[in-house]
């Protein structure tokens, strides 16, 4: 037999927010590897081009692997519990669960922020993780074959973000929530891992990166001297999802070009 731990025939993977960005980033190297997936969003037009997209991926590989998307805001319990019903439906199972859709959101300073401004973030990036690793934990629990739980957190979750700590709280506690994971699911053969990007050019960050005087600071200091790509998340995906990281559990993956260490 070849070496072939990277292949994903027979998987089925959910990423969340994988209608666009890092999360569609992640759904196409998926497809490529052979897995099912289905995608999460709120926008049903970027759910139907990208279903469509990935549905392409999937018909010329040939593997069999099916594509779905659904219309799901994470921060609500009820429609959280029926995307996954209906990704269970469709595809089978979950073996794989990226919980990665996430919004920006800051303020002027952190003494501008409001309630309202700071639960608007919290709702999606620290709710919204809550609500989809429980039901997917339940399910692989349930299901007796295994998983692997992963997260989008973000540099911001260790570096200071200033004017940003609606985000960065959500993206440090999302840390702890994996490392807990890790530790009570390990027996169920369940993986947690986060994944800290850098900065990624991304519909969410697409304002700060064009920005001159943001660019002119930050590029000189990223030592591979560009932005993210939403591919350069496709590997780590892959590997989270497969068996390739059978022994990998609890930690934090920086991909951020060598920001963080310059
Ligand atoms: P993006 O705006 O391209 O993608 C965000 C995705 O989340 C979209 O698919 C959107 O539909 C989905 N989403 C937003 N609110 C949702 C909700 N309530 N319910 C369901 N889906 C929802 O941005 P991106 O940069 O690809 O962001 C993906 C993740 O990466 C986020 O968690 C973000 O915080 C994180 N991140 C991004 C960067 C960066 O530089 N782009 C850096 C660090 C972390």
């Amino acid at each position: 037999m070849p070496y072939a731990p990277f292949d994903l025939s027979g998987h089925v993977a959910l990423v969340t927010g994988g209608n666009s960005g890092i999360g569609l980033g992640m759904a196409r190297a998926l497809v490529e590897s052979g897995a099912s997936v289905s995608i999460w969003g709120t926008n049903e037009e970027k759910n139907a081009k990208a279903l469509a997209e990935l549905e392409g991926i999937a018909a010329a590989d040939g593997r069999g692997q099916k594509v779905a998307a659904f219309r799901c805001d994470v921060g609500d319990e009820e429609q959280v519990d029926a995307a996954f019903a209906g990704t269970v439906e469709a595809l089978g199972k979950v073996d794989s669960c990226f919980a990665n859709a996430g919004i920006g959101g800051g303020a002027p300073s952190f003494h501008e922020f409001t309630l309202d401004s700071w639960r608007r973030v919290t709702r999606v990036n620290l709710d919204g993780v809550f609500l989809t690793f429980r039901a997917a934990a339940k399910h692989m629990v349930e299901r007796g074959e295994g998983g692997s739980l992963v997260v989008t957190s973000s540099l911001s979750a260790i570096e200071g973000a200033a004017r940003n700590q609606a985000y960065a709280s959500c993206k440090g506690a999302v840390i702890s929530m994996v490392k807990g994971l890790a530790v009570e699911y390990a027996r169920y053969n369940i993986r947690a891992n986060a994944v800290l990007p850098g900065w990624i050019d991304t519909p969410m960050t697409e304002g700060a990166l064009a920005y001159d005087r943001f660019r002119d600071k930050v590029l000189p200091r990223i030592p591979e001297r560009r932005w993210g790509e939403p591919a350069d998340f496709g590997g780590i995906a892959v590997y989270l999802a497969s068996q390739a990281s059978a022994y990998h559990t609890g930690d934090l993956i920086v991909i951020d070009g060598g920001y963080a260490v310059f």
